[in-house]
């Protein structure tokens, strides 16, 4: 990749270049902050979800071999997700660092980060991890309620709740839950990606980069917390 001598240099001038992993559970406010610290660190946050919408504009050859699976329906490979990361990486923005949000979900992903990270002299310097207990993301992930007149009128039973149990605020109409809202649904995600997710937990943990910080208590405090871990303890 012809700009990988561009990061290859930053990484080597003052080496403070930081690569932020963040990590957590659907619905532990992973990003939400990882936003958050995007703004105050001045690094770019990276998500997975807007590499991929930004391939459907792109007109690289890479871009064209993702929307051929993403138009398939298929699931886009590893190997085709690292080069997106890989790519991204490169750009001027993130010269200094950036936040993935996203991004490793498997330990091989991680594997192929550091692979790449090396090649171009610099490694995960912090994996910040928003531990919040499974009781807790399923109340946050199946509390949220729709008014039936208007979708716009959201609720959360727990964040946002309605001054009359089940009734729209705003025009007084019936308030429901989406079927993807429903704790089966939910569990059943939650099932599905919390293994891959625990298993490169450990993966950063066992490589000293792992910074786990409680996501039961205000946005806010997380924040200040992660903001402290990463810049007293993480390697530039
Ligand atoms: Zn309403």
């Amino acid at each position: 990749m012809t700009s990988a001598a561009v990061t290859g240099t930053a990484a080597r001038n003052g080496g403070t270049r930081r690569i932020i992993v963040m990590m957590g559970a659907p619905g532990a406010g992973k990003g939400t902050q990882a936003e958050r610290l995007a703004e105050a660190m001045g690094l770019p946050h990276v998500s997975t979800g807007e590499l991929f919408r930004a391939m459907r504009k792109s007109d690289t050859p890479l871009a064209e071999q993702v929307r051929g699976y993403m138009d398939s329906g298929a699931l886009v490979p590893d190997d085709i997700v690292v080069a997106m990361v890989d790519d991204r990486l490169t750009w001027k923005d993130a010269a200094n660092g950036v936040i993935l949000d996203g991004f490793p979900r498997t330990v091989a992903q991680a594997e192929a980060l550091d692979g790449m990270l090396a090649r171009v002299g610099t490694a995960v310097s912090a994996a910040p991890y928003i531990e919040v207990p499974t009781e807790l993301l399923l109340a946050r992930l199946t509390g949220r309620r729709i008014c039936t007149a208007d979708d716009q009128h959201l609720y959360h039973v727990v964040a946002m709740p309605p001054k009359r149990d089940g009734i729209c605020d705003i025009d007084g109409a019936k308030l429901y839950q989406r079927v993807d809202d429903s704790e089966d649904t939910v569990q059943g995600r939650l099932d599905k990606q919390l293994p891959p997710m625990f298993e490169v937990v450990d993966y950063y943990a066992s490589n000293n980069v792992l910074f786990p910080v409680p996501g039961d208590q205000p946005p806010a405090d997380v924040t200040e917390e992660l903001l402290r871990l990463i810049n007293t303890k993480a390697s530039a």
